[in-house]
């Protein structure tokens, strides 16, 4: 082994032998992942040059134009996994209805999660991009899993990680032991152990929304950016920065690294979602990463890991980060919804009181 360096594969099985009851199923799924992401930064490190770029002539399932690299990402994920026999079966953001896996194939004992390609809107722009992965445990192993076996909450995790394509290729991720992360050594084409046990940072002066949606926000997230951007004489007695990247990983890794806190909370903007970020591709998965990192994640009004799903492509309201931001930002939710007057109309007591 490379005297000064934990490889990926090392890394899990040194892990595996700490945990005498984890699998050597799960260390082969997570290698299988990880090759999809390195196929996956291969195209987005070469940009134009490999045609991923631009719009495909297709729509998802939620209704979004979907880019060459979304459908890219997700035909990379799917065969990277589907003919080993870890899995039961796969939903991704990307598609309707769960993949069943081709008939030659072995089913497996485990379920995976996945957004292939995180932050779609940055592709064109060369920002930092991602993937984004859930594992849990298929309640029926062996057999075809079901569109009910994925509605776990985020609590049953087994794993979650994340890559980024920025300047490098890094995988973060997480078994329930803490929170690692490798970067990619091109020469090798092996993930290597840069930063483990990462803790996010208790203080934090950041905090990431996106403020175009001010006018939608409800009075809890009205009063806590509000005393955020009043700085040292207002109430929080010191001065934040704000940063807004568009890519939920990009988010993640800043907060993993920095600190500080990111919302994306429920606002009126359109009634019938109740938040932007999916549960079971986004949501989950960053919020066992954020835990596991001594950070907390909330819709604002429970633990993001309780919440039972309903669907497959649900989307909650979704906070994250350092612990008494988060605290801070629930208890404000409490308050304001004590109230007559809660959601869906401001009033009360929130300090910006929308007319009606
Ligand atoms: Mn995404
Ligand atoms: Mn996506």
């Amino acid at each position: 082994m490379l005297a000064d360096h934990t490889t990926l594969v090392q890394f899990l099985i040194e892990e595996r032998r700490r945990h005498p009851s984890a699998s050597g199923d799960l260390n082969g799924l997570i290698l299988e992942v990880a090759l999809a992401c390195k196929a996956i930064a291969n195209r987005v490190a070469i940009g134009a040059l490999s045609g991923v770029l631009g719009a495909a002539d297709r729509t998802n399932v939620q209704g979004e134009v979907q880019q060459k690299l979304d459908i890219i990402a997700n035909d990379y994920f799917l065969r990277a996994t589907e003919w080993s026999g870890q899995v039961a079966g796969m939903v991704s953001e990307e598609l309707a209805e769960p993949y069943v896996l081709p008939s030659g194939y072995p089913r497996g004992k485990y379920l995976l999660l996945f957004d292939p390609l995180d932050g779609s809107s940055n592709i064109d722009v060369n920002v930092s991009i991602g993937s984004i992965f859930s594992i849990l445990r298929a309640p029926n192993p062996g057999v075809d899993a079901i569109t009910a076996d994925f509605l776990q909450p985020g609590t049953a995790q087994v794993c979650a990680g994340y890559a980024i394509y920025g300047p490098s290729t890094m995988l973060v991720l997480t078994v329930g032991t803490g929170v690692h992360a490798f970067t990619l050594d091109r020469g090798l084409g092996e993930f290597i152990l840069t930063r483990p046990m990462i803790q996010i940072p208790h203080t934090a002066a950041e905090f990431a929304i996106n403020a175009s949606n001010q006018r939608f926000w409800e009075p809890a997230v009205q009063r806590y950016v509000n005393e955020c951007l009043a700085g040292k004489p207002g109430p929080r007695g010191k001065d934040f920065n704000m940063r807004w990247i568009a890519s939920l990983v990009a988010e993640t890794h800043r907060i993993l690294t920095r600190g500080g806190v990111f919302l994306y909370p429920r606002d009126s903007k359109d009634p019938t979602r109740p938040g932007r970020l999916r549960l079971l591709y986004e949501a989950n998965p960053m919020s066992f990463l954020i835990e596991q990192a001594g950070g907390a994640a909330s819709t604002g009004r429970e633990r993001v890991l309780d919440v039972v799903p309903d669907g497959l492509h649900q989307r909650i309201p979704f906070v994250f980060g350092a612990t008494d931001e988060v605290a801070r930002i629930d208890r404000y939710h409490r308050e304001h919804n004590d109230s007559a007057c809660a959601w869906p109309l401001y009033g009360g007591r929130g300090l910006f009181r929308a007319a009606g």
